[in-house]
């Protein structure tokens, strides 16, 4: 018997559907549905899709193009649409209480169509949609119960980690691409675990994504304990921002996602209950991976939904501007682009769904795929809205049209929970085998 052969109990044969010839066009083109090449979904993750995409049309796209265009203080004052958003988007109900609610099965590609959408929607109101749920999603995630039951969801929440002097430094808890050599210095903002207490001095950066806003944090920082202070071994602790000595930095003026308030978040001796730490300095760095992995992941399906828009905007001016007599799709260099771009778009929503379900799959996620997944689908943002204002011509850079700020919301992507480089080299690192390097020692 040939030792290749597929054995006879895999189950039943494959029997290929005859192809219904008589009913083709010439050529079929067939239509690809709203996400792309998607076989059937559960009727469940349908109606979500469906919902979430009349949400990101009718309230997302509107309100983020109107902040767009406000400063960062009008963005947040209380008049502000912002504030419509994030009503409406309560009302939708997506807490961690309801993703639980989920088939485990359903859920990987409920969750990452659902950040599709948002971010297809608007890249900066998505993303606030998603830091949001950190420190709720997180403490589930570290099997902790003090954080649901004290807080409610409705809270608005960040994620603080990143510091003035520590962006990349940070993210790269392990060392594992430290100079040799080189000199950490200082932390920002350091937690002093004491008996039954936690107190919190310094700041965390001007980028912290909903900081101005945000009611309830998951705070990443060093932590000192008897045995001093180690910035590489930290503390994860849950920060309510109405704590004693909490106090907020100037909204972050920036080029894109606009509609996202960012800003420093300064600690003067905020002193907390032990409760408030949800991981101790012994499993920082686990801490460390296992969000950056949830992180990573949702950005490569907030910035699916990125590309997506930009796409499909291309897609319709296509067919809708004439010149040379003609819908300038009709021109093959017009029609090659926006195939590569619908490409682009495909690999991203591919890898993005993977990944999402992989790592909901495994019990300890693949931070490296989770990376694989973000710089993917933020590189193939910025290059489809970059494609998609060339396809708008000079409309294209005029603020009247929506992709210049389609373009501008994907370059920050490029830094946003980690520069791609970084990312690229520390996934690298956890590439390497040890057992394959004991082989071949
Ligand atoms: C839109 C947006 C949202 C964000 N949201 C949050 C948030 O919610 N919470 C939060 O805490 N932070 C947030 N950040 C901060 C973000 O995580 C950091 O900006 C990012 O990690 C890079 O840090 P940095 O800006 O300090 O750049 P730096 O680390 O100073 O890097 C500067 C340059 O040096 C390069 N570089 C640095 N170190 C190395 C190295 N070891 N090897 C090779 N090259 C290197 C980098 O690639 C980069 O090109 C956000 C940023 C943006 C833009």
């Amino acid at each position: 018997m040939n030792e290749y052969a597929i054995p006879e109990s895999a189950g039943a044969k494959f029997q290929a559907a005859p192809l219904p010839f008589s009913r083709w066009d010439r050529l079929p083109g067939v239509k690809l549905g709203q996400v792309g090449a998607e076989p059937a979904l559960p009727e469940i993750t349908n109606d979500l899709q469906r919902t979430i995409h009349g949400f990101a049309e009718k309230v997302m796209r509107p309100i983020g193009r109107e902040l767009d265009h406000l400063t960062p203080e009008e963005v947040i004052c209380n008049t502000s649409r912002l504030w419509e958003f994030r009503n409406k988007y309560q009302e939708l109900g997506i807490t961690t209480q309801t993703l639980a609610t989920f088939a485990l099965e359903d859920l990987p590609a409920a969750v990452a169509i659902l950040f599709e959408e948002l971010g297809w929607g608007d890249a900066g109101l998505a993303v606030s949609a998603g830091v949001d749920l950190l420190p709720h999603y997180m403490a589930a995630k570290f099997g902790n119960e003090f954080v649901a039951k004290t807080y409610p969801e409705t809270l608005i929440g960040c994620w603080g980690i990143t510091e003035p002097d520590h962006g990349s430094d940070v993210l790269d808890s392990t060392g594992a691409i430290f100079q040799r050599g080189g000199n950490y210095g200082q932390p920002n903002c350091v937690a002093k675990i004491t008996d039954g207490k936690v107190i919190i001095r310094g700041q965390k950066s001007a980028w912290v994504s909903n900081g101005p806003i945000a009611e309830l944090c998951i705070l990443y920082c060093a932590a000192e304990t008897d045995k001093g202070i180690d910035p590489r071994r930290g503390a994860v602790l849950i920060v309510p921002l109405d704590a004693l000595g909490v106090s907020k930095g100037k909204p972050l003026d920036k080029m894109g996602q606009r509609a996202l308030p960012q800003g420093e978040i300064f600690f003067d001796a905020v002193e907390l209950d032990i409760d408030h730490l949800l991981l101790a300095p012994e499993d920082y760095n686990k801490g460390v991976y296992a969000i950056h992995a949830e992180a990573n992941a949702l950005m490569g399906a907030i910035f699916t939904g990125v590309a997506r828009s930009a796409y499909e905007l291309a897609h319709a001016y296509a067919h809708e501007r004439r010149q040379g007599g003609v819908p300038i799709i009709r021109h093959q260099d017009v029609a090659k682009r926006l195939f590569h771009m619908a490409r682009k778009v495909e690999v991203s929503r591919a890898i993005a769904r993977r990944v999402t379900t992989f790592n909901m799959m495994n019990g300890i996620p693949a931070l490296h795929a989770a990376m694989f997944s973000k710089v993917t689908a933020t590189q193939n943002a910025l290059e489809v809205s970059s494609d998609a204002i060339q396809m708008f011509g000079a409309n294209g850079v005029a603020r009247e049209y929506p992709v210049e700020k389609i373009f501008r919301d994907a370059r920050s992507s490029l830094i946003e929970d980690g520069c791609n480089e970084i990312l690229a080299i520390k996934g690298g690192t956890l590439l390497i085998d040890p057992e394959l390097l004991t082989a071949t020692a």
